[in-house]
């Protein structure tokens, strides 16, 4: 089973928009259902709205979440009120957010309060730049290692890692990262996480790529970057090449 998140970012404007997309994204997500789980984190603002007009097996998720649980945090939104609002998922780490401020204690904390209210978090990783010596490395082991510290096994199978580099996210990207660069990140993360609990758990940790991926790449990522599915920006918001993307990477190979 292959992963679909859709990170509809701080889009669309319109409730009226929410709908159309909501439903277009749910006849995407049944039409895929035997090779595809598909969810969708929108803004918190339309979670009711998306949550009544999602249906099965379209899932739906948040977009982050305050560290802690005390009220005069104003503008944020605790992991109680994602989950009272029907959030069953919550990106947290994402580089828009790390950029402002959600430094890797930050995120480790949100986890901890994603955990208390068993929503399942999709963490995003990905280094800011790329050398050609290695020592981005260093970034995605720091963020995870800071991530996992606290974790145990059980709680650590649970989590849904996306890679994104951040070079290759968003309207600015450089470009797509390649698929072996895609791989080798892939590797590396399985590589930690095995070191830290077994091989066992961390084969069952879901690894997906995120980063400018279209329904013109998205397929070479899964055959040939080891990628179990894909966080989507963009082309989330534009059913038409959501759904191109899930076709391409469910479709067999002729
Ligand atoms: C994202 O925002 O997580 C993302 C991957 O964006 P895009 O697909 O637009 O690069």
């Amino acid at each position: 089973m292959l992963y679909l998140i859709g990170n509809w970012k701080m889009a669309p404007e319109k409730n009226s928009q929410v709908i159309d997309l909501v439903k277009k994204t749910t006849a995407i997500a049944r039409t895929y259902k035997k090779s595809l789980t598909t969810i969708i984190c929108p803004p918190a603002v339309f979670l009711p709205a998306v949550v009544k007009n999602a249906k099965v097996p379209l899932l739906v998720g948040a977009q982050g979440l305050a560290a802690s649980d005390a009220i005069a945090q104003t503008g944020l939104i605790s992991a109680g009120m994602l989950k009272d609002n029907g959030a069953a998922y919550c990106i947290i780490g994402h580089s828009e957010m790390r950029a402002r401020g959600d430094n890797n204690e930050i995120v480790k904390q949100q986890l901890t309060k994603l955990f208390d209210k068993k929503i399942v978090p999709i963490l995003c990783i990905g280094e800011k730049t790329r050398d050609t010596q290695g020592w981005y490395l260093s970034e995605i082991k720091e963020q995870l290692e800071t991530a996992f510290a606290d974790l145990v096994p059980l709680q650590a199978k649970k989590i849904i890692i996306a890679y994104e580099p951040v070079w290759a996210i968003g309207k600015d990207a450089t470009r797509a990262a390649t698929p072996a660069e895609c791989r080798e990140m892939m590797i590396f993360i399985r590589k930690m996480l095995s070191d830290k609990y077994d091989e066992k758990i961390a084969k069952s940790i879901v690894l997906l790529y995120g980063g400018s991926a279209d329904e013109f790449n998205a397929r070479s990522f899964v055959t040939d970057g080891a990628a179990q599915g894909f966080l989507v920006g963009r082309v989330s918001l534009e059913a038409k090449r959501l759904e191109a993307l899930a076709k391409a990477i469910t479709t067999p190979e002729k």
